[in-house]
């Protein structure tokens, strides 16, 4: 399973969010502490940001592994922004290596992260999805559902394959929106903003782990979350 994790406050260096917390993910690409299935998240990596002046998010993606990418670590340090989505992938088998099925996905305003698996024979074909990858099929199907559907979509999937794990991470800039179904999230809040992520990259004792199967919503007015129904 992937690790992936959403921030929303103040402007944050993506080298604050990405690779300087001690259990962040840069560590969790080699050494996750909550992962229950795969050992390594080296099959690629990818982060979205929002920036001052442009609507729609911006990506850097890549199919090398996060420890591996010397580039992005030199411009991180100068890369802010008060929106921002990054995941580390384990590819599910037989699903493709490039960087088009790294997440997040995009539909131009929305920025997602699935970690999980899903049986895409269940889900209508797209011919938008980015990559033929479960999680870019899955995340066209969202957006094409539209996100204020959310909810009613992942139950919808969950019926139509009961095995799928569906733990999700979107932003759009101004709030973030999380689901819980079949692997956990945790979340921080402090002053700056919340911080939503697979597992805590600290041992800050005020990280909140989200329970399975809910709806988590954080917008600048805070945190709410609401179960799904099964
Ligand atoms: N199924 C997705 C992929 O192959 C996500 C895998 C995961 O969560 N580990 O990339």
């Amino acid at each position: 399973m992937c690790r992936h994790l959403a921030w929303l406050g103040e402007p944050r260096t993506l080298a604050s969010l990405v690779l300087e917390p001690s259990h962040g993910l840069l560590r969790q690409s080699y050494a996750p502490r909550r992962q229950s299935r795969g050992l390594l998240n080296a099959d690629g990596w990818g982060v979205g940001f929002f920036a001052d002046g442009r609507p729609e998010p911006v990506r850097w993606r890549s199919a090398r592994p996060l420890w591996g990418d010397a580039s992005f670590v030199s411009v991180a340090p100068v890369l802010a922004s008060g929106a921002v989505l990054a995941a580390v992938r384990s590819a599910t088998e037989g699903m493709p290596m490039d960087e088009s099925a790294a997440a997040p996905f995009t539909d131009g305003q929305w920025l997602l992260s699935h970690n999980g698996r899903v049986d895409r024979s269940v889900l209508p074909a797209r011919g938008d999805a980015e990559s033929v990858c479960d999680s870019a099929v899955l995340a066209a199907h969202v957006f094409a559902a539209g996100v204020g559907a959310l909810a009613p979509t992942v139950c919808e999937v969950a019926r139509l394959d009961p095995a799928a794990s569906l733990n999700l991470l979107l932003t759009d800039g101004s709030r973030i929106l999380a689901v819980t179904w079949g692997d956990p999230l945790s979340y921080l809040e402090d002053a700056d903003g919340v911080v939503v992520a697979s597992e805590p990259w600290d041992d800050d004792p005020r990280w909140v782990d989200v329970p399975d199967r809910h709806l988590l919503e954080v917008t600048p007015d805070g945190v709410t979350r609401t179960a799904l129904e099964g």
